[in-house]
């Protein structure tokens, strides 16, 4: 553990993003999401809840924290006082950058007045197609329309695990949202998802790269050979 940061900040490790250095994840608890592929499926996790101990964390300066990494704490069930509790916090060490990825940035947009000063909004879109089958989360299209609703914040956009798509559609509302970058990432761990051939990949990673910076994971090869 870093000792200049607090006991709950995690460093970046795993097939996390590359681009921040830390997790912090402050409310905890099985995501109401449900996604079927959720890496924390696997770990018992409990009732959502603010965990007040992280509360005194300190989260340091010149990090890039990637705050909810765990559970969705934009999720409609998670109380607004926890939300701004922690989101206090990480006002109290502006010489950070925050990145806050919801799939309901309605929720998230609510709370842009008291946003840190430096921050990141993005959301996860697996696909243009509806997702009733693999997530209790909005639609990925409802998703995108819901972040547009951010003017002069950078935004990116989580394609991960990328399940097969329509192209010209999925450009076209991805476009919409102007992201800074599109981070993208397969299925790790096998979920049986549809998932879109090579060929089909590399044509929307070059669509993409007309209008915006395209971050490749290491866990998108499996489908790239
Ligand atoms: S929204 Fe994220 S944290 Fe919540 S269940 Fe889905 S993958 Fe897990």
């Amino acid at each position: 553990m870093d000792p200049e940061v607090g006991v709950s900040l995690n460093k970046t490790k795993g097939n996390m993003y590359p681009w921040t250095t830390h997790t912090w994840n402050p409310i905890k608890g099985k995501c109401p999401h449900e996604c079927v592929y959720c890496y924390m499926n696997r770990f018992p996790q409990g009732g959502l809840r603010l965990d007040e101990k992280c509360l005194k964390d300190n989260l340091g300066k010149v990090n890039t924290i990637f705050v909810g990494s765990s559970t969705d704490m934009f999720a409609w069930s998670v109380l607004p006082d926890w939300i701004l509790k922690v989101l206090n916090h990480c006002r109290n060490y502006p010489i950070n950058t925050y990145l806050f990825q919801s799939k309901n940035p309605h929720n998230m947009y609510k709370y842009e007045p008291v946003l840190p000063l430096n921050v990141i909004v993005g959301t996860t879109i697996e696909t243009n197609r509806p997702t009733s089958e693999i997530s209790k989360a909005p639609y990925p299209r409802t998703r995108l329309a819901w972040l547009d609703q951010f003017s002069g914040i950078p935004k990116m956009l989580s394609i991960e695990p990328i399940m097969d798509f329509d192209l010209d559609v999925f450009i076209t509302c991805i476009k919409q949202v102007k992201p800074s970058f599109v981070s993208i990432g397969a299925d790790s761990k096998n979920h049986g998802l549809p998932e879109p051939p090579a060929g089909k990949i590399r044509e929307f990673i070059q669509e993409l790269q007309k209008f915006t910076e395209v971050k490749v994971k290491a866990n998108l090869k499996r489908l790239m050979k």
